[in-house]
């Protein structure tokens, strides 16, 4: 069986040749009983329009806090449970609260609010992911134009070849489809004429060097006008100065996550980041 993986069982050899990595097998442990024990919860970080800064909606982003090993990263733990395949129970929890918690935004006053929810590459090749997507949204009464379903783009193209029928299949449930982390692979250029994506976030990496590289500056002013052009739109995430701001400004990007605005926060924060937020906005109805 391992002879017929192919290339993947040379992977498998030089990993169980590696020492066991004790904190790895705590991890892998716990993840098993992170979900029933309450120790996973969601945070939230505000999407803002860049020309007017109206909160449009969140990224819902995952945590884990671990009874001994405290708050995991999900660069670290995500991985894992993708693995193990618990990532399928675990991404199902994650959609249902986020669209849950949002529900509950909606009926205090700000219907508009969109959520954006990860999916993961073994999410996708899950055969009943539309099936579990569809049936949250109907449990939760959640209009699926305002779920933004982001997968990462940095996948192998064979992957997403495998997955443009599935990605199709949940456009056709109405939500929205967000290409995360583009410009992290080679072909994103082929990816944006061959799947129904609704928006694109510019990769982290270009953004953090946008002001010191003479190169980043214009990849990502040339993405956003092609994102433009073929009508998809364009957020950029991990904003942390007024600098970065102002030139994606200029660039005419739609909208921006980062730090600029605020860090991913606690339910009950954001709440408060939500009605404050709104309070501070002059009333620009007419
Ligand atoms: P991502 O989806 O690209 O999420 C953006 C990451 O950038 C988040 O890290 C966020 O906290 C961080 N970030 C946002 N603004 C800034 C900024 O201004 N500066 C800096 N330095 N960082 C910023 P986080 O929460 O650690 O998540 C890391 C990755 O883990 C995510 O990248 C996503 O790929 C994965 N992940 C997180 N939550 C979930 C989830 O619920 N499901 C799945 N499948 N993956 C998730
Ligand atoms: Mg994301
Ligand atoms: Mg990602
Ligand atoms: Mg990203």
């Amino acid at each position: 069986a391992v002879k017929d993986q192919g290339k993947n069982s040379i992977l498998c050899f030089s990993e169980v040749e590696k020492p066991v990595d004790v904190r790895r097998l705590m991890l892998e442990s716990g993840l098993r009983k992170a979900l029933a024990n309450n120790e996973l919860f969601l945070v939230y970080q505000p999407q803002m329009a860049i020309q007017n800064e109206d909160m449009t909606g969140m990224e819902a982003l995952l945590r884990w806090e671990h009874p001994e090993l405290g708050v995991i990263s999900p660069y670290e733990f995500i991985p894992i449970a993708e693995e193990s395949g618990l990532i399928v129970p675990i991404g199902e929890w994650i959609l249902r609260t986020a669209c849950l918690q949002m529900k509950h935004w909606h009926k205090q006053g700000y219907p508009s609010l969109r959520m954006a929810v990860n999916l993961s590459v073994r999410q996708l090749l899950e055969p009943q992911l539309v099936d579990m997507v569809a049936n949250v949204l109907k449990d939760t009464d959640f209009d699926p134009a305002l779920l933004d379903l982001e997968i990462t783009e940095s996948m192998k193209i064979e992957d997403m070849d495998h997955m443009f029928h599935k990605l199709f299949e949940l456009k056709k449930l109405g939500v929205n489809l967000v290409l995360d982390d583009f410009g992290t692979g080679y072909s994103s250029l082929s990816y944006l004429r061959k799947l129904p994506v609704d928006k694109l976030k510019v990769n982290q990496t270009f953004i953090r060097e946008l002001t010191l590289s003479t190169n980043h500056a214009p990849i990502v002013r040339s993405v956003i006008s092609m994102a433009k052009d073929l009508g998809i739109r364009t957020v950029a995430e991990g904003i942390e100065s007024k600098e970065h701001l102002s030139i994606l400004q200029q660039y005419q990007c739609d909208e921006i996550q980062g730090y600029v605005y605020s860090r991913p926060l606690l339910s009950k924060d954001m709440e408060t980041f939500i009605h404050s937020h709104k309070h501070k906005k002059p009333h620009h109805t007419k």
